[in-house]
């Protein structure tokens, strides 16, 4: 199947209850790793690149490459679109340009006025090539590529303004932050994101940032209430990280040809995959590509 543009599934997943997860790939591996997992689960997917992990793997072009030839020779039947996490205005264009089928323009650290605005032409120019467009408003606590976010809840009349334009989903902060969650941390408001979905409607999917490490049953209840697509990028990098740990640890880099990158690689790349299913099937979303 080629690449999809995020808006139908994820306008599927607002009216049917349930949400798209939204991995971000950092190479090769976990590019396979997303795919095996959505296809096992026969779910849509998005693969998501941030601007930095674009940068390591070549470039988007490289990334755009990568994804679409993967679909082919692993013979995936489920949508998957290739969406930028968290792009600058320029990026987001060049996404548009190479074949990125759904871009996020975040603006969200600029004035409102001028997010809103780049949002505009970000849409005007993404919709025209059939390609969905996600934007923000507020911030995303935590940190990102090194952009630090303050974590406030995202006013109401932003997002009212910012869903006017036509944009297809909205990333909006309801108490979340990205990276790992500190001891101290207050859950998710789910009273403010309530009152986000009653301003914008029940027609636009929004975006729950900063996915890794929310207890299931807090995920849950958002999607209840209108979250229809959840990143999921840390808890990826954790669960690699452990997985190799441990195969190293067990000293098993050392027995016979166990140093070879392709024995190296695949526990926390088979770990990847796992956590790819388990989460989608808490976003209710395993079996909804059939
Ligand atoms: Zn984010």
């Amino acid at each position: 199947m080629p690449l999809v543009r995020g808006t139908e599934f994820l306008q599927a997943a607002r009216k049917g209850g349930y949400a798209v997860g939204a991995f971000n790939t950092n190479n090769l591996e976990w590019t396979q790793a997303i795919l095996k997992g959505a296809e096992e689960a026969q779910a849509p997917v998005l693969i998501q690149t941030s601007m930095g992990a674009a940068k390591y793997m070549g470039g988007y072009q490289v990334c755009y490459d990568i994804v679409k030839d993967l679909i082919d020779s692993m013979k995936i039947t489920v949508p998957v679109a290739l969406h930028l996490d968290h792009g600058a205005y320029e990026d987001a264009l060049e996404c548009i340009e190479i074949g990125y089928t759904s871009v996020m323009f975040d603006g969200s650290h600029l004035p409102f006025e001028e997010n809103i605005e780049k949002a505009k032409d970000v849409v005007a120019k993404a919709h025209a090539k059939g390609v969905s467009v996600e934007c923000e408003v507020g911030t995303i606590g935590g940190e990102e590529d090194g952009i630090v976010g303050r974590g406030e809840l995202a006013p109401i009349d932003e997002c009212v303004k910012m869903a006017a334009i036509g944009i297809d989903f909205l990333a909006c902060g309801i108490g979340n932050i990205h990276g790992v969650y500190p001891e101290n941390w207050a859950g998710l408001d789910f009273d403010h994101l309530k009152a986000i979905t009653d301003a914008v409607g029940s027609d636009l999917p929004l975006v729950l940032h900063g996915g890794s490490g929310i207890p299931v049953e807090q995920v849950k209840r958002a999607i209840s209430l209108g979250i229809s697509k959840v990143n999921v990028n840390t808890e990826c990098q954790q669960v690699f990280a452990a997985a190799t740990r441990k195969y190293i640890e067990a000293g098993k880099d050392l027995e016979g040809k166990g140093f070879d990158p392709r024995k190296l690689l695949k526990p926390g790349t088979d770990a990847v995959t796992e956590l790819v299913k388990e989460r989608i099937e808490w976003f209710g979303t395993t079996g909804k590509a059939k």
